[in-house]
């Protein structure tokens, strides 16, 4: 007896077709939104007549992300809003670049505008202490620097992104991080409030969350919206079928 596995949309098997992508700089996740790998994270690009950027990789990706611009036939000031998941370097170490560069306007978590905006050191992101002391040079190295900060992001903040991007406040990570709602597209996109390995939705990684069970609470937060496909910053989408996952994994989490 054979068995027909269910037929997928066309834009899951292409995915499936061009995976692994350690040479791609870009990829479609959904019609008219592009996944950027960056140094250190992924950078998506809501394109539009506008184009939204969300998160801007580490130092030495902000050039790239313009190029990619480029690349799919635009122009880097067709840019007109970029909106930073959380302060990390991974997240925000492209930003000064692409400011000097184009005058998009940029939205930060109120908590962590701040740390954006100064001129001192991004805060060590490592959660153990030996761990923060070996890694300070490199991260001394290897910080953007102060970045402009034109919008404070709160919760609940609607933007018309995408059929409308709802800012959703998910702290534990880091305290002012958020995720994207596009309920009309049915995407959330979860910077990293969420692991997704080997097929498995886990929490955020250990070394670099300040308050795990903040980030639980995140989590069970973020399992009550509806929506289709989930967006990571350092993973692979879930193109479908993606809200019952999460939350089938949100009830494993024990109480704290
Ligand atoms: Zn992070
Ligand atoms: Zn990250």
């Amino acid at each position: 007896m054979t068995h027909n596995p269910p037929r997928r949309p066309p834009w899951q098997e292409r995915w499936e077709e061009i995976k692994p992508l350690p040479l791609r700089p870009y990829q479609e996740v959904l019609p008219g939104l592009v996944q950027v790998r960056t140094k250190g994270s992924k950078a998506y690009l809501i394109l539009e007549d506008d184009i939204t950027l969300i998160d801007t990789g580490a130092v030495g990706s902000g050039e790239r992300i313009l190029e990619v611009v480029k690349d799919l036939g635009r122009s880097p000031d067709d840019i007109k809003n970029i909106v930073i998941t959380h302060s990390h370097m991974d997240h925000v170490g492209g930003l000064p670049v692409i400011q000097k560069h184009i005058p998009a306007k940029t939205g930060v978590h109120l908590a962590e505008a701040a740390h954006v905006e100064s001129h001192d050191p991004l805060p060590n992101p490592f959660i153990h202490p030996l761990l923060a002391r070996i890694c300070e040079p490199y991260l001394l190295r290897n910080d953007p620097g102060a970045a402009r900060v034109d919008v404070m992001l709160n919760d609940g903040d609607e933007f018309p992104a995408f059929g409308g991007m709802r800012i959703i406040h998910a702290p534990g990570h880091t305290e002012g991080s958020i995720s994207l709602f596009f309920p009309e597209r049915g995407l959330l996109l979860v910077g990293d409030a969420l692991q997704y390995k080997f097929g498995r939705l886990m929490l955020p990684s250990r070394l670099f969350t300040q308050d795990m069970p903040e980030a639980t609470a995140s989590i069970r937060k973020l399992a009550t919206l509806d929506f289709e496909t989930l967006v990571f910053s350092h993973f692979r989408p879930i193109l479908t079928g993606a809200d019952k996952k999460l939350r089938e994994f949100s009830r494993t989490l024990t109480t704290k």
